[in-house]
C-alpha cells in the first residue's frame, strides 16, 4: 500500500519468497510483480539493528544469506510484519491444568474442549485458521453444542477447505492444498494440476507498465480429478473465491467446474475453461 501510494518501501523478507505457507506459484508470482512495481525486497535478509538519529530518522541493519551485513538509512517508518503470539501465559491457565503448547496456544479438540472440562477455547488462541469469520464460526458452533439442545450435541466446526484471501497487489485466495501438500498426501503420480495465466479484460485499455498478472491454479486428485486446491492471484480474486469455495467444500471434480458454462468475458471464466 505504501509503494502504490508513493512511498519509497523497503521490504525485508528472511526466504527469497513472501507468503511461505501458500502454494509457490503464489509466492513466486506476488513476490515478482512487488518488485516489477517497485517494492525493494531484501530478500534472505534478517534485521539485526534498528538505531534512531538525532533528527529521529531510523537506520536499519541486516544480514544477508552469506551474513554480510548493510544498512537502509533515512527511514521514516518501520513496521514489523512477524505474527503475532498469543498471550495465554500468566493468567493461570496452565495452573487450572489447561494445557498450552510450546507456541502458547490453547490445546483443544474438535469440539473446542481444553484439557480441562468446562474450558474452552477458540479462534487465534488455539492458533488453528487466524481468521475473524473462523472464530467466529467455531464460536457459534461451540454455543449451540453448549446451549442449543440434544440436535446441536455434535455440533463442531470443519477446519477443511476454509478459504482465504491476502489483500495483496494484486489480490490472492487459497483454499485447500497447495500443490506440494496435494503430492505429499496422494502422491505426485495421483495429483494433476491445472494452471493458467494472462491479462485481465480490466486493464486492456491501460498502459502496458499498468497492466498486472493473473495466475490460476487448480490442483486436483484421483481418476475423477477431485479439487483440492484452488490458488488464484490476480484482480477480483477476493470475490471470486467465496462462490468457487462453496463448489470446493461440496466436493466439486474438474468436470463439475468444465460443466458450469463460462460468463464471458470475466477472469473466473478461465477456472472452467482450464485445459
Ligand atoms: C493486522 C491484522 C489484519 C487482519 N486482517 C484480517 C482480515 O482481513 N480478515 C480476517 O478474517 N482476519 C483478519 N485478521 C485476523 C483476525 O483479526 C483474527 O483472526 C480474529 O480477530 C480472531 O478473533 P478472536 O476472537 O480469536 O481474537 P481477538 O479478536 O484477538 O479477540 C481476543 C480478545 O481477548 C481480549 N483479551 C486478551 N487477553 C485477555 C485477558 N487476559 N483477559 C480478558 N480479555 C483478554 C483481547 O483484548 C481481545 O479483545 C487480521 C489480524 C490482524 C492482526
Amino acid at each position: 500500500m505504501f509503494n502504490a501510494l508513493g512511498t519509497e518501501t523497503h521490504l525485508f523478507i528472511r526466504g527469497e519468497t513472501f507468503l511461505r505457507s501458500f502454494d509457490p506459484m503464489i509466492q513466486e508470482s506476488v513476490t515478482k510483480e512487488y518488485e516489477r512495481l517497485g517494492v525493494n525486497l531484501h530478500k534472505q535478509s534478517n534485521a539485526t539493528k534498528v538505531e534512531k538519529d538525532a533528527n529521529g530518522k531510523l537506520s536499519v541493519t541486516y544480514k544477508d544469506a552469506s551474513g554480510a551485513e548493510s544498512t537502509v538509512t533515512d527511514v521514516d517508518h518501520l513496521i514489523w510484519a512477524i505474527g503475532r503470539t498469543p498471550e495465554t501465559r500468566g493468567i493461570g491457565l496452565e495452573e487450572a491444568g489447561v494445557k498450552i503448547n510450546d507456541k502458547g496456544y490453547i490445546e483443544v479438540d474438535e469440539y473446542q474442549n481444553s484439557t480441562v472440562e468446562n474450558i474452552f477455547a477458540l479462534g487465534d488462541a488455539t492458533g488453528k485458521v487466524e481468521l475473524t469469520p473462523v472464530a467466529i464460526a467455531a464460536g457459534r458452533r461451540l454455543a449451540h453444542r453448549l446451549f442449543g439442545g440434544e440436535q446441536f450435541s455434535a455440533l463442531k466446526l470443519n477446519y477443511d477447505n476454509i478459504p482465504s484471501v491476502v489483500f495483496s497487489h494484486p489480490e490472492v485466495g487459497s483454499i485447500g492444498l497447495t500443490e506440494p501438500q496435494a503430492i505429499e498426501k496422494y502422491g505426485k503420480d495421483n495429483v494433476k494440476v491445472y494452471k493458467t495465466g494472462f491479462t485481465a479484460m480490466y486493464y486492456a485499455m491501460m498502459e502496458p507498465e499498468d497492466k498486472g498478472p493473473t495466475n490460476y491454479k487448480l490442483v486436483t486428485t484421483g481418476p475423477e480429478e477431485k479439487v483440492v486446491g484452488l490458488h488464484i492471484m490476480g484482480i477480483g480474486s477476493a470475490e471470486m473465491l467465496q462462490g468457487f469455495g462453496v463448489a470446493i467444500k461440496m466436493g466439486a471434480t474438474k468436470a463439475d467446474f468444465d460443466n458450469c458454462v463460462a460468463i464471458h468475458p470475466t477472469s473466473a471464466e478461465e477456472l472452467v475453461t482450464l485445459k
